[in-house]
């Protein structure tokens, strides 16, 4: 889908309060970081296929994404071609391991604060 295509009821869902709270938790599971480039806040949580819109299910359908990683996975040759299906799955990738990695973090920094 074009930036350009989205239709009327894409376009409702995506300023509804419900997927704003879907978002939110999506970009909740990495501790708001971003899975493209880890070191920058996520902003977004980014739609890898809209085949189950307002069913999303995070690393299935969306992962988040920082303003930046989000313009460039939306650049024509990574969303246009069949290029786009090795991203998603590199994406669904690097969110399951941001997943974990940014757990651990949260859970090492609980037992320093324990500690001192
Ligand atoms: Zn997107």
């Amino acid at each position: 889908m074009s930036k350009h295509k989205y239709s009327s009821e894409y376009l409702a869902y995506i300023h509804s309060p419900q997927w704003k709270a879907k978002s939110k938790q999506c970009q909740q599971l990495t501790l708001n970081h971003c899975v493209f480039l880890p070191w920058h806040k996520s902003n977004h949580a980014h739609h890898l296929t809209y085949n189950n819109l307002e069913y999303e299910m995070p690393v299935r359908d969306i992962v988040p994404l920082s303003n930046f990683a989000h313009e460039i996975v939306h650049l024509w040759f990574f969303w246009n071609t069949p290029v786009r299906s090795v991203v998603n799955w590199l994406l669904r990738l690097l969110m399951l391991f941001c997943v974990v990695f940014w757990q651990v973090i949260w859970v090492l920094k609980q037992l320093t604060k324990l500690m001192h």
